[in-house]
């Protein structure tokens, strides 16, 4: 097993840092802090970050082909006008469910964006994972999800890779990506004991998977049989997910959150809430766009 070290690259000192997405149009980071209700764009190589607050939790922004980002958030999905700040309604698949709020998602090689929610209070499998289509319908895909996570597909784009958080397991599903479907669910791994909980998730152009770890201080890279082939050390207990980026998509950048800390831990943990670089010599597969 291989140690790799990242630098944290941006202090952020988020409450909960999440879902970043490399856009190469810009070369910049897009990410999230759920609980402060704030999308930011982070430029690395400008030391820039810019935020928007969008006055409620938003567990997800993606970018959209002509320049919007859409957010996932208690009220379903929107999409964010990054020149206005203007924000508009697309579709809330869970009006019925007060409840509840977007978590991670992501957009599939065809241009759809996948994503699931969860309760606020975390209760058990109220949550489901859903898929936008390019014309803004959408679909329910499952079910019974308690913190719809990570996900990540095979290039082959026969495999769909999911995380439950509180399973601590990865799931693989066949996945028909002309339908955009998923079945035949079964364990690919649980996360070895003592490495925390799995977050967010992608997948690198060898097939292998990088897990963050919440409670885990750092991120996984893990063969699809559970192997545990490297470790990302991070000086934060959680951390919450990673995407490939850089010019070369050879940059893993990563979020972590300050959330349940105390003094002292804050003290310990002067960097929980920053966005981290790590350079693990494997590239991944470009950013999707939503085409909708
Ligand atoms: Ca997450």
């Amino acid at each position: 097993m291989q140690t790799l070290t990242a630098e944290c690259v941006l202090d952020a000192k988020a409450i909960l840092g999440e879902g970043p997405v490399w856009r190469a149009e810009t070369n910049d980071l897009v990410w999230v802090d759920i609980e402060s209700g704030e999308v930011s764009c982070f430029n690395p190589s400008l030391g820039h970050n810019k935020s928007w607050k969008v006055g409620e939790k938003v567990g997800l922004a993606v970018p959209a082909l002509n320049g919007d980002l859409i957010l996932g958030m208690t009220i379903g999905l929107v999409r964010l006008d990054l020149q206005s700040g203007n924000i508009s309604p697309i579709i809330d698949p869970e009006k019925e469910c007060v409840n509840n709020r977007f978590n991670d998602g992501k957009v599939d090689p065809e241009g759809r964006l996948w994503a699931g929610t969860m309760g606020l209070d975390e209760a058990p499998n109220v949550g489901s994972l859903y898929r936008l289509n390019r014309n803004l319908s959408i679909d329910k895909l499952f079910g019974d999800v308690s913190i719809s996570n990570g996900m990540a597909w095979t290039a082959d784009q026969k495999s769909f890779y999911y995380i439950d958080s509180p399973t601590r397991q990865i799931a693989v599903f066949d996945c028909d990506m002309d339908s955009g479907t998923v079945s035949n669910r079964r364990l690919a791994f649980e996360l070895p004991e003592g490495m925390g909980y799995p977050d967010g998730m992608c997948i690198d152009n060898e097939g292998m998977l990088w897990v963050a770890l919440w409670q885990g201080w750092g991120v996984g890279r893990f063969d699809p049989s559970g192997e545990l082939l490297s470790k990302i050390e991070i000086p934060v207990e959680r951390v919450t997910s990673c995407c490939f980026g850089g010019q070369n998509w050879d940059e893993l950048y990563i979020t972590t959150a300050s959330r349940d800390l105390d003094q002292s831990g804050k003290l310990e943990q002067p960097l929980a809430g920053g966005v981290f670089r790590c350079k693990p010599n494997v590239s991944g597969p470009p950013t999707n766009l939503f085409l909708g």
